[in-house]
C-alpha cells in the first residue's frame, strides 16, 4: 500500500511512498528501543554522537544541490530558497546540534538536611522519540527534530508528512551510510491517521515531538495520555508584524513582505497580521501591495521564480476560499485575486485591508501568501500590545521601529515565543515555540536539548 507524492508545480505524480502501519510502528519502536538498550548507541561517548552528527552534516553540505532539487520537486519551493535556506538550515542545526552532545551536564547540589550528602544531578536521554514533521520546511524541520535528539542520545522515530517524504528517505540512506548504530534512527512514512497515530499511541514511544496544525496537536496530546509520554508541540501561528510610526518605511515595507510571502506563506510564523500606525499606514501598505503583484510565480525550477505554488489542490482551494470569505464579508483586495499563468497549485499573493477581528482571515491561521493590513492611531504600547496579542496563538511577532526603549517596552509586552525587531530569521541557537495555542515546549538553544533529556537526581549520604 501506498500514496502518490506529488510535484506541485507542474502537477504531477512523482512516485509512490510506502504506508506505514501499526507493525511497521511496532517493528521501529523495537528497533529504537533495541538502541536504547544496546552498548553500542546507549553506551557510546557523547564525543562520538557529536562525530557522527559533525560527519551527517558533512554528507548533507556535500549532497546539497541533490536535497535541494528533492525538496523543490516535492514541495514547490523555489530552488534557491532550497538550496540556500532549507539545506543550508538542516546543516546548520545538525553541526549546532552536534556541539551539545558534550555538553550535557547536571549539576552538583548543597542539601541542607541532615547529615552530610554529596548530591548531583544527571541528564539522561529521554528515551525512545516519535517525531512527526509537516510538508512546509520538510528537511530543515526533520533536522530540528534529529539533530538534539540524536545528540542527547535517545532512539529516535521519523515519521515525515505524506506531501513530501522524499529528502527524508534521501537522509535515512545517508544516515545508514555514515554509520549510525542500527536502530538509532527510523523512518516511517505513510500518512497522520495511520503511521502518525500508530506512533503516538505507542506505549513504548517515550516522547512525541510534533510540529504541525494546532488542531492535530490535540489529537497527539490527548494519544499521549496514554502513558504520560512526554510532549513538544510546535503548532500554527497568526504572527502580527507592528510598524511603529518611527520605523523606516522602505525597510518595514520590504521586511513586512518577506514575512507573509516567503515560502507562499506556508510558515506557521507568516507575519500574517500587519498593524502600521496610521502616519505610515498608506505608504506602507501600498509598498507590500506592490510586491505581492510584482512578485514571478511559477516552477522552483525556473530561475526568475520568485514564489512557487501551494503544496495541493486542497490547499490552494483552502487559501482562495479564505481570501474570498474576507471579501464577502466586507474586506477589501489591495493585491492578490489575479489569475496565475501556468500549471500548478497557484495562489496570486493578497493583501485585505478593512478586516476585523471577527472575521475569519483575522482569526485563523491560513497557511498561505495572505496579508490583513490593519492601521492604529494611537503610541500607547499597551493598547498596541493588546491588539496583536488578540488571537489564540503566540507563536512570533514582529516589530519595526527606531525607538529603542519602545522596541523592549513592547518585546515585554507582546505573548510570543519569538519577538524579533527589526527582521532576523530563525537560528538554531535561538529558541523558538509558542505561547498559548501555538504548542507546548522549545526546540532550538539549551532548551531545545534540555527537551530530550530527563534529569535524575542522585543523591549520597558520605
Ligand atoms: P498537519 O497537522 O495536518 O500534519 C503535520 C504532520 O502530522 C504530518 O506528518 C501528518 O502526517 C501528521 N499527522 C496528521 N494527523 C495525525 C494524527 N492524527 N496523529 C499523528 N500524526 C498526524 O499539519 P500540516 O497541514 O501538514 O502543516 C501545516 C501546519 O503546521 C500549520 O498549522 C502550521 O502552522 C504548522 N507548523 C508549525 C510550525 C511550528 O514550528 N510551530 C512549523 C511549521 C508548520
Amino acid at each position: 500500500r501506498g500514496s502518490t507524492t506529488f510535484d506541485p508545480a507542474p502537477t504531477r505524480g512523482l512516485g509512490e511512498i510506502p504506508q506505514a502501519g501499526p507493525p511497521d510502528a511496532d517493528a521501529a519502536v523495537g528497533a529504537a528501543r533495541a538502541a536504547m538498550e544496546s552498548p553500542e548507541w546507549s553506551g557510546m561517548k557523547p564525543a562520538a554522537r557529536a562525530r557522527l552528527l559533525n560527519r551527517l552534516a558533512d554528507a548533507l553540505e556535500a549532497n546539497a544541490d541533490e536535497f535541494a532539487a528533492l525538496e523543490t520537486l516535492d514541495n514547490g519551493m523555489p530552488l534557491r530558497d532550497a538550496r540556500f535556506f532549507h539545506i543550508a538550515h538542516a546543516v546548520e542545526t545538525l553541526r549546532y546540534n552536534a556541539g551539545w552532545a558534550t555538553k550535557l551536564n547536571g549539576e552538583t547540589i548543597a542539601l541542607s538536611g541532615m547529615g552530610d550528602w554529596h548530591a548531583y544531578t544527571l541528564r539522561e536521554p529521554v528515551g525512545v522519540v516519535a517525531q512527526i514533521v509537516p510538508w512546509n520546511a520538510p528537511l530543515a524541520m526533520a533536522a530540528a527534530k534529529i539533530a538534539p535528539a540524536l545528540a542527547a542520545g535517545c532512539a529516535v522515530i521519523l515519521k515525515p508528512a505524506e506531501e513530501t517524504s522524499l529528502t527524508a528517505l534521501r537522509l535515512a540512506h545517508l544516515i545508514a551510510e555514515i554509520g549510525f548504530p542500527d536502530g538509532a534512527f527510523n523512518l516511517l512514512t505513510g500518512d497522520g491517521e495511520t503511521a502518525g497515530a500508530a506512533l503516538t499511541a505507542h506505549p513504548g514511544v517515550d516522547k512525541v515531538t510534533f510540529t504541525g496544525s494546532t488542531e492535530v496537536g490535540r489529537l497527539i496530546l490527548r494519544a499521549a495520555a496514554g502513558n504520560f509520554k512526554r510532549v513538544t508541540l510546535e503548532l500554527g501561528g497568526k504572527t502580527p508584524v507592528i510598524v511603529l510610526p518611527d520605523a523606516d518605511p522602505a525597510k518595514a515595507i520590504e521586511g513586512a513582505a518577506r514575512a507573509i510571502f516567503t515560502n507562499a506563506g506556508q510558515v506557521c510564523n507568516a507575519g500574517s497580521r500587519l498593524f502600521v500606525h496610521e502616519t505610515l499606514h498608506d505608504e506602507v501598505v501600498e509598498g507590500v501591495a506592490r510586491i505581492a503583484e510584482s512578485i514571478k510565480l511559477g516552477s522552483g525550477f525556473d530561475a526568475d521564480t520568485q514564489m512557487g505554488p501551494v503544496i495541493s489542490a486542497a490547499q490552494r482551494d483552502r487559501v482562495r476560499d479564505y481570501v474570498r470569505q474576507g471579501v464577502d464579508a466586507g474586506a477589501a483586495l489591495r493585491a492578490g485575486g489575479r489569475a496565475v499563468e501556468g500549471e500548478g497549485y497557484f495562489v496570486a499573493p493578497s493583501v485585505l485591508t478593512g478586516t476585523t477581528e471577527d472575521m475569519s482571515v483575522r482569526r485563523e491561521e491560513i497557511f498561505g501568501p495572505v496579508l490583513c493590513a490593519m492601521s492604529f492611531a494611537d503610541e500607547d504600547l499597551d493598547r498596541i500590545a493588546a491588539q496583536a496579542n488578540a488571537t489564540d496563538y503566540g507563536l512570533g511577532a514582529v516589530v519595526w521601529t527606531n525607538n529603542l526603549s519602545a522596541a523592549h517596552r513592547l518585546a515585554r509586552k507582546l505573548k510570543a515565543g519569538t519577538v524579533r525587531v527589526n527582521g532576523g530569521g530563525l537560528d538554531p541557537a535561538l529558541p523558538f515555540g509558542g505561547f498559548k495555542q501555538s504548542g507546548w515546549g522549545r526546540e532550538n538553544g539549551r532548551e531545545g536539548i534540555d527537551a530530550y533529556t530527563e534529569t535524575k537526581a542522585v543523591a549520597i549520604a558520605i
